[in-house]
């Protein structure tokens, strides 16, 4: 997990503990005016995103959902390469090559099983 600036409701900022589950369903909220029933009626089913929008149901997909998010991007973005993408308050824009772009990382955080896994180790 990694936090990351990103785009608030407001139209001001706000640092988030990211994932790529969580990013998708962020540009959602984004896309659907922040609206959490919006996002969940979505009708664009050929959009990258569409499987991943709710954050829901989709566990063990993270290879599918790192290609849906570059796809989703190169839409965009409209390149191959959406490395060139300026939006860094984009809640995928960590994301939007397919590795993470350390460069708007402000921190690393374990999340709950990392932290639970490195316990043990130490016990
Ligand atoms: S799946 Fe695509 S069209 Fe639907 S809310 Fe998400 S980004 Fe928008
Ligand atoms: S990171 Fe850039 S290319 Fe990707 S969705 Fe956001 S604005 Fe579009």
């Amino acid at each position: 997990m990694i936090k990351v600036e990103v785009l608030a409701k407001d139209g001001g900022t706000k640092v988030v503990n990211l994932t790529r589950t969580k990013a998708v369903h962020e540009r959602c909220l984004n896309c659907s005016a922040w609206n959490a029933y919006a996002v969940s009626q979505c009708t664009f089913t050929d959009c990258p995103l569409y499987p991943f929008r709710t954050g829901k149901g989709v566990r063990g997909r993270s290879a599918e959902r790192n290609k849906a998010i570059v796809r989703y991007c190169q839409w965009c973005s409209n390149s191959r390469t959406p490395k060139d993408c300026t939006a860094r308050l984009c809640p995928l824009y960590v994301y939007r090559t397919g590795r993470i772009d350390n460069n708007v990382v402000l921190e690393r955080v374990k999340s709950p099983r990392e932290f639970r896994f490195s316990k043990n180790m130490n016990d």
